[in-house]
């Protein structure tokens, strides 16, 4: 039986494997289908601290991966099915196997909240975009009029984002106000 199952080994689930490692409890870390989680998808990850000049996403989750494996921590491949945690031991179905642990960390990431719209997923990377601050300085957004979709924090803080990559930014939301702070909402009502 496992002390510790992490679920995940992107920046959340690494750190969690190199503190409960430092702790000496042997965490059993799972990478899911991606290892190194999302970092791993970009080239320069700049608001890391220690790295003045920022890192490659990859290199700094294969030295999150190192660190965490220097103190005892196992990391496997394997994608988590199910778990029950109403009884303990914990059990976690591991590609068909039962794995049982005293606890589990589950850090999966999330996931972008998709329209549900027909096509959406092959525009994806080709035009829709989930993450302004990810995609937005792309050639292919700059002078374009752009659209953000929803009326809260993220959308406003992404629409005035945008405004300095395209021709016009267009903000579409379903009700006659913004569900976002008063803060946000007035910055972006007051951005021409
Ligand atoms: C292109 C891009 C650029 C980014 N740039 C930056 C940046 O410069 N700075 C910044 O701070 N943030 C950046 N981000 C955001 C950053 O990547 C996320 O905030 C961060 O990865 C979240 O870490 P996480 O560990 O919570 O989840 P994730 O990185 O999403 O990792 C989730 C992990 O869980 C695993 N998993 C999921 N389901 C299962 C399962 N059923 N069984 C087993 N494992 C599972 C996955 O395989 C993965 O290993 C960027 C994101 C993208 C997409």
């Amino acid at each position: 039986m496992e002390q510790v199952l992490i679920i995940g080994t992107g920046s959340a689930g690494l750190t969690a494997a190199i503190y409960t490692a430092r702790a000496n409890l042997k965490p059993l870390v799972l990478t899911g289908t991606m290892p190194g989680g999302l970092l791993t998808t970009t080239s320069i990850v700049e608001n890391f601290p220690g790295f003045p000049d920022g890192i490659d996403g990859f290199e700094l989750m294969s030295r999150l991966q190192k660190q965490a494996e220097k103190f005892g921590a196992q990391i496997k491949f394997g994608n988590v099915e199910s778990v029950d945690l109403s009884k303990q031991p914990f059990t976690a179905i591991v590609d068909g196997d039962p794995v049982q642990a005293r606890s589990i960390i589950v850090a999966t990431g999330s996931g972008h909240r998709h329209l549900g719209f027909k096509n959406e997923e092959l525009l994806e990377k080709k035009g829709v975009t989930y993450c302004a601050t990810c995609d937005g300085a792309l050639p292919m957004f700059r002078n374009q009029p752009l659209v953000v979709i929803g009326g809260g924090d993220s959308a406003c803080e992404e629409a005035l984002y945008l405004t300095r990559f395209g021709s016009v930014v267009y903000l579409i939301h379903r009700r006659d106000q913004f569900r976002a702070s008063r803060i946000m909402a007035e910055r972006t009502l007051s951005n021409p």
